[in-house]
């Protein structure tokens, strides 16, 4: 049985989503085309607002607003000499959440999907590097490796730690407290205020 054509494109682009496979888009489908045209247009709008937000320069985390930097970046309070590489967004918005650091970012991206740095991985290093030796005096105080602590992580945080060594007095990493395999996007608050304490 043929699917009419909208259905067809709106399944192939949103199976394509994380965590959605193809059967969940053809009930996401479904469930648009039942509740009518309002939801439609609503999210076609709010699809077309994220064209607005940018990627940061500095950390590749996302902002919204004139310049190249988010607003971590841009904020002079925030520790410079203290740098947390996390792999994704949302590990980054549990940290913000946990109130605790008071350095700046870098998202890698997820670390989890081929096992081996990527090539847009290696540039966010790499401009993590220029951006030390260059405006931060070639060396900070300390650079947290805070991916999540999975097995198939590990051997790429090792990786990230040695390629930084020469960047930062002292490199650490996250995660005591979060178990193997747990996710620092899921751990609460206190965990995470816990292993950021603890971290070594
Ligand atoms: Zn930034």
């Amino acid at each position: 049985m043929k699917v009419p054509e909208p259905i067809r494109r709106f399944v192939e682009i949103f199976s394509e989503l994380p965590g959605i496979g193809p059967r969940q888009a053809i009930r996401l489908a479904f469930y648009f085309i039942h509740r009518g045209q309002a939801l439609q247009s609503e999210t076609a709008g709010i699809l077309a607002g994220l064209r607005g937000v940018k990627i940061c320069k500095q950390c590749f985390f996302i902002y919204q607003g004139a310049g190249d930097l988010c607003d971590i970046c841009a904020d002079p309070r925030r520790d410079k000499s203290l740098i947390a590489v996390v792999e994704k967004e949302t590990d980054l918005l549990s940290l913000e959440n946990a109130k605790k650091f008071t350095g700046r970012y870098l998202v890698v991206g997820d670390l989890k999907k081929s096992g081996v740095l990527d090539t847009e991985q290696r540039l966010r290093l790499q401009s993590l590097k220029a951006w030390i030796k260059e405006s931060l005096g070639g060396k900070v105080r300390e650079i947290i490796i805070a991916v999540n602590p999975a097995t198939s992580s590990d051997l790429i945080a090792s990786l990230i730690a040695q390629e930084l060594k020469p960047f930062a007095e002292k490199i650490t990493r996250l995660g005591r407290g979060i178990p193997t395999g747990g996710e620092i996007e899921f751990a609460d608050e206190e965990t995470l205020r816990e292993a950021l304490t603890r971290r070594g």
